[in-house]
């Protein structure tokens, strides 16, 4: 089964993530280098490489700043999978618009928020002014921190946390 690798932009921060098997091919290639190994070796036809868990490209790649795409599951994750109005924490949760949609709301970062299926009915199509609740906190798009961005993988790759943490 292949294993994930993390890559490292030129000046080690950590940008992407790939698949093993990808990972050799840029190292063959000479557009990376490994950092780190410790996960055994790729048996190809002809010969084994070193599985890759973490590599660095050899050319500084410029992008701008990625952002977070507005889906469900990004703003369940942005909210900690916790209604913004009572705080409970559930794996079942709807996306409420603050300022509905029928009311020129848009579906925008700063417009959605997790809800559980009872406040969002208690809610319904009105404001929060309307029906007089509060939101635990203003909510805005989350910042693409490689800690966001990468933070899922990092259970089963303990070994990048050091090269995660602080970008
Ligand atoms: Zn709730």
């Amino acid at each position: 089964m292949p294993s994930l690798t993390l890559v490292l932009n030129a000046n080690f921060e950590p940008i992407n993530v790939c698949t093993d098997h990808r990972a050799v091919g840029l190292i063959l290639n000479g557009k990376a280098s490994l950092v780190l190994n410790g996960r055994g070796v790729i048996q190809t036809v002809s010969r084994a490489y070193p599985r890759p868990s973490i590599i660095r490209l050899a050319m500084m790649v410029r992008r701008p700043r990625p952002h977070v795409r507005l889906t469900k599951r990004e703003i369940l994750r942005r909210d900690d999978f916790t209604c913004q109005y009572c705080g409970q924490r559930m794996t079942y949760l709807t996306i409420d618009h603050i300022l509905p949609r029928r009311l020129g709301g848009q579906h925008i970062w700063e417009n959605v928020v997790a809800a559980c299926p009872s406040c969002n009915h208690r809610k319904g199509g009105r404001t929060i002014e309307q029906v007089q609740m509060r939101l635990l906190r203003k909510p805005s798009e989350p910042p693409t921190s490689a800690n966001y961005l990468f933070g899922r993988h990092l259970r089963d790759n303990s070994e990048w946390v050091p090269f995660v943490e602080g970008w």
